[in-house]
């Protein structure tokens, strides 16, 4: 199926909800963001290959065999995928928290890590033994350039350092300028790794065009749910830096000296990284959901995409009640993921009614990026896990228009309904 026709067929359209004002409907996921649900075509890769799994890299079987070689001809089709250098590795993580988390493992010592206080907490913790410096937000793709270029010209003495940047963001959906941010970095010497958590599922990302040293993203979020993600890029610093988890399949000799002590030999391929038996239909299903998006065809993947969003941007500016989130202004480009307050509404109760009346699945909070929020609403999102900051809807290759229809009208009619909660929601203030 080509996205020109339509949606991508996905699992999940079948579930059908109850609704609290009786009857039932089918259940509109519009939570992509968080996790996609899976293509079909994913699925049936799986569902072929997954009674035939055996260990990788460990068996002289024939299922052990077919399973190495479907490891590593996936990590050829994610590195294809994701436009790899020749000399790139592409490490097989459980996620972006984990593959953010390994680059952090390997950084050289005294590294500098330079990321921005809107980044996801994926992005945003995982340099704890480095000196992080957490740069403002910025007010537009170029005020995002020039604030690294100012903080990395101030750095001194020059040593190691690395920028982490998300693509699109994961509150906003706002594409970020890494290209421009990549170039910045590297005039100064620096290295960038791309969050790619959001842009992946929406967009093309080519390492070699945007000129990164690594990008991150996750099975889940690109309708593979199965657990894996990805760490492609620069081998250099992956081959220097001791093994993230140590163990089998990172090893390549373990010797016992006479005296006791251990000599051991590690791998300087993505292996080094992935001790213990990996996750084959992890990394086999992330695969064939990238094959499946070339097939199908980002350009017009995006254009229906951008379709969906330029109706959800002009439906709730109709709704007077609604504030949309937003760093770099209303038009600014962004992926299928859009943050809102609907003043009068307690945002988790906004979700709750959505849910419960409507049967749509949509998330809302502090989306694991406090600091955004923070920023975005000036400074009193409400209290972390109790939900009232922001709702946000996000959706992808798999929405059907009736989504989007049901959505905006279930916002049309709960919005003037005011009074349910308490009156959290406020309009957004602008990024000064
Ligand atoms: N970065 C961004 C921008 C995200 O949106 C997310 C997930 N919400 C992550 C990183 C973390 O991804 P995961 O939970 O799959 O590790």
């Amino acid at each position: 199926v080509s996205a020109a026709d339509g949606p991508l067929p996905v699992l999940g359209c079948d579930v059908r909800v109850p609704l609290v004002t009786g009857g039932e409907v089918p259940y509109a996921a519009l939570d992509y963001a968080a996790s996609a649900p899976a293509l079909q075509r994913v699925w049936d890769d799986v569902a072929a290959y997954a009674p035939y799994y055996g260990s990788v890299h460990r068996g002289a079987g024939h299922l052990s065999q077919l399973s190495t070689d479907l490891f590593e001809t996936s990590r050829a089709d994610v590195a294809r995928f994701l436009g790899c250098r020749p000399g790139d590795q592409v490490v097989f993580t459980r996620s972006t928290t984990d593959s953010l988390n390994l680059l952090a493992a390997v950084l050289p010592a005294d590294c500098r890590v330079f990321v921005f206080e809107t980044e996801h907490h994926a992005a945003l913790l995982p340099w704890r033994g480095a000196q992080v410096t957490c740069l403002d937000a910025p007010c537009s793709p170029e005020h995002a350039v020039e604030i690294l270029e100012r903080a990395l010209a101030d750095r001194a003495p020059y040593g190691p350092a690395l920028v982490c940047v998300t693509g699109a963001s994961n509150v906003t959906g706002e594409l970020w300028p890494v290209r421009e941010l990549a170039a910045a970095a590297h005039a100064h010497g620096a290295r960038i790794v791309l969050d790619a958590a959001q842009l992946a599922p929406h967009h093309p990302v080519d390492i070699a065009e945007l000129d990164v040293d690594w990008a991150a993203f996750s099975g889940h979020k690109l309708y593979a749910p199965f657990g894996a993600g990805v760490l492609a890029g620069r081998a250099d610093w992956l081959r220097d830096a001791e093994p993230y988890l140590a163990g089998g399949g990172a090893s390549r000799a373990v010797t016992r000296r006479p005296d006791g002590a251990l000599d051991v030999e590690w791998h300087t391929t993505a292996a080094r990284h992935e001790a213990g038996s990996p996750n084959v239909i992890g990394a086999y299903a992330l695969a064939s959901a990238c094959r499946a998006l070339t097939e199908a065809g980002f350009e017009a993947l995006v254009a229906r995409e951008q379709r969906l969003l330029a109706a959800v941007r002009a439906g709730l500016a109709e709704v007077p009640e609604v504030g949309v989130l937003s760093l770099f202004g209303a038009d600014a480009p962004r992926v299928g993921v859009l943050s809102f307050v609907v003043e009068g509404w307690d945002s988790a109760e906004f979700a709750a009614a959505l849910s419960a009346e409507y049967g749509i699945g949509v998330r809302d909070g502090l989306f694991c990026a406090h600091p955004l929020v923070r920023t975005l609403l000036g400074g009193d999102p409400g209290e972390c896990g109790g939900g009232t900051a922001a709702v946000r809807v996000s959706f992808g290759a798999g929405t059907p228009d009736e989504h989007i229809e049901r959505f905006l009208r279930a916002v049309r009619e709960l919005a003037p309904r005011q009074g349910r909660g308490e009156l959290r929601g406020q309009p957004p203030t602008a990024c000064s």
